[in-house]
């Protein structure tokens, strides 16, 4: 685990270093949960964006996108209610002075039964080779048992205190942390406070206050946006059902813990569809969903092991079936993206609160009805780091020297290919400059002269670029330049008319929708 830790702060810092994430206002000092994205950052979460944009709204004929604004009408999250329950229950340690959210403690608490399972069933699995039986294992195993009765007991209790009517049992969850004896990570005690329920929403106002200015909100997520813009887009797109609305947009949390880099910012940005359907159709399009959406994550290649679904044990107000795809990252498998079967829930409460009519009449089945919807909900900052941590790479090479490279599936890559010349001499930088000209139309390219071939290679390798061209004496000659591939270093000598074509289809995002049909 502290090897794990130990990754985390290096990816970290590389992201620094290389340009990808910066702290906020740094020469500041930062803003806590808040963070920019450096010159390749931003490459890399556009190309992300790209990824799942031509996904929904290319590859689906019944989807189209809108851009809603941050700010909405105030009443929209009275009518989402999110004024009255977008709340987190928080408890603070007395002694470290340090705030959680008691949920997530009561969740680590179970993960660390799990973990115990798993290190039982993978020992035994070591032991008895070929012929171990997991299912017997664990029907018979008196450790394993009795961390499951545990785990078991926990998760009743939990589900419990989360789902009581009339809202969250915050003293039962207080009493979960005592009887577990969680203990605060800094301090190491269990004096905590109680536990209260806090809203996370930013507020503003708008106008000025003599002409009497109202509280708005900065949203908390992009959906209410597509909500309330349901009829526009339906009446105008003359769009039928089953038919989705995607977005890409910022969204706001005012986060109680807010610790592991991009994973839980104030500010992040979300990509969300809304899949409206006929109601009684729900959980058949929640199961295809997921499917897709499983389909559009594993695509890049990183592996089926590392994800998994994670159905919630509290559903949200507005939900009648819910899962995360979680992947695993240096810290566990954690949440990457949300899908949500929201019934008609949102559409419905906007419906009372403006005082319209939401509705679709169905012309074949010749009747009105609110529309159910599906909610698929990723978070972009979430998916980079998902990325990053699984790309970075402090490789042993043959030769016992070191590189850190990045892995990085060559459609997302911020510069996809980088040019040198071997020296600045000869009209070798011409030559070199002259393939970027050509070549800069199809994909980002990048040129680099400073320093030896090897280092200029080590810098490429940091940043993730997929292939580096050197200009030398013999290209002058024959037009052939060395083709050095970043993952297997190989170099081939190939043509320059040929570059393009043996590039640009693997490095580009069609590639990868391609893989998706
Ligand atoms: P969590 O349980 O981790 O707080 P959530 O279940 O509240 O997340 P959703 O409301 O379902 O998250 O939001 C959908 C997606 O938005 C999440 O899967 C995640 O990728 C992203 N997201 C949510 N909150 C944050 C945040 N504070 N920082 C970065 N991404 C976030």
């Amino acid at each position: 685990m502290a090897q794990q830790e130990d990754v985390f702060k290096k990816i970290v810092s590389h992201c620094k270093e290389y340009g990808f994430v910066f702290p906020s206002s740094d020469i500041y000092d930062g803003l806590a949960a808040v963070y920019d994205y450096g010159q390749n950052g931003v490459e890399l979460k556009n190309n992300i964006k790209q990824y799942w944009w031509q996904s929904m709204v290319l590859l689906h004929e019944n989807i189209v996108g809108i851009d809603a604004a941050i700010f909405m009408h105030p009443t929209t999250w009275k009518a989402s209610g999110h004024v009255d329950a977008f709340n987190d229950p928080l408890i603070d340690n007395r002694d470290s002075k340090k705030r959680y959210r008691a949920d997530v403690l009561i969740e680590d608490q179970m993960a660390k039964y799990e973990d115990k399972i798993q290190k039982e069933i993978e020992k035994a699995r070591k032991r008895f080779g070929d012929k171990f039986d997991e299912a017997q294992f664990r029907s018979t195993n008196e450790r394993v048992l009795e961390n499951q009765q545990k785990y078991d007991n926990l998760h009743h209790r939990y589900q419990e205190a989360m789902n009581a009517e009339g809202g969250i049992d915050l003293d039962a969850l207080k009493q979960i942390i005592l009887d577990e004896e969680i203990v605060c990570p800094i301090s190491g005690t269990r004096n905590w406070t109680d536990v209260r329920q806090f809203n996370l929403m930013f507020k503003t106002e708008m106008g000025s206050t003599a002409d009497g200015a109202s509280t708005i909100y900065l949203r908390p997520e992009t959906a209410q946006g597509i909500f309330v813009n349901y009829l526009n887009v339906q009446k105008t797109g003359r769009m039928k059902i089953p038919f989705g609305i995607a977005q890409i947009g910022k969204a706001f949390r005012n986060e109680i813990v807010a610790r592991q880099f991009i994973f839980r910012m104030r500010e992040f940005e979300q990509m969300e569809m809304q899949f409206f359907i006929q109601p009684g159709t729900e959980l058949d399009w929640f199961a295809k969903w997921k499917e897709t959406r499983m389909k559009w994550h594993q695509n890049l290649g990183f592996g089926a092991e590392n994800y998994r679904f994670h159905d919630h044990d509290k559903l949200a107000h507005y939900a009648n079936a819910a899962t995360d795809i979680e992947f695993h990252m240096p810290f566990g498998f954690k949440e990457v993206e949300g899908i949500h079967s929201r019934t008609d829930f949102d559409l419905s409460q906007h419906a009372k609160f403006s005082g319209k009519k939401i509705e679709y009449f169905d012309p074949e089945r010749n009747e009105s009805y609110t529309p159910y919807v599906i909610e698929t909900s990723i978070g972009v900052d979430r998916m980079f780091l998902s990325i990053m941590c699984h790309s970075y790479e402090e490789q042993v090479l043959p030769d016992g020297q070191t590189r850190t490279v990045l892995h990085l599936p060559a459609a997302l890559a911020p510069v996809k290919l980088a040019v040198f010349p071997l020296t600045k001499k000869d009209g070798m930088p011409e030559k070199a400059q002259e393939i970027i000209n050509d070549l800069r139309f199809h994909f980002n390219c990048k040129y680099e002269e400073k320093d030896q071939i090897g280092k200029r290679y080590r810098r490429m390798d940091a940043i993730g670029c997929p292939y580096c061209v050197t200009v030398d004496p013999q290209t002058l000659e024959d037009n052939t330049v060395t083709l050095r591939d970043r993952d297997t270093m190989e170099q081939r000598r190939v043509n320059i008319a040929d570059l393009r074509g043996i590039i640009e289809d693997k490095v580009s995002i069609t590639s990868l929708l391609k893989k998706l049909l």
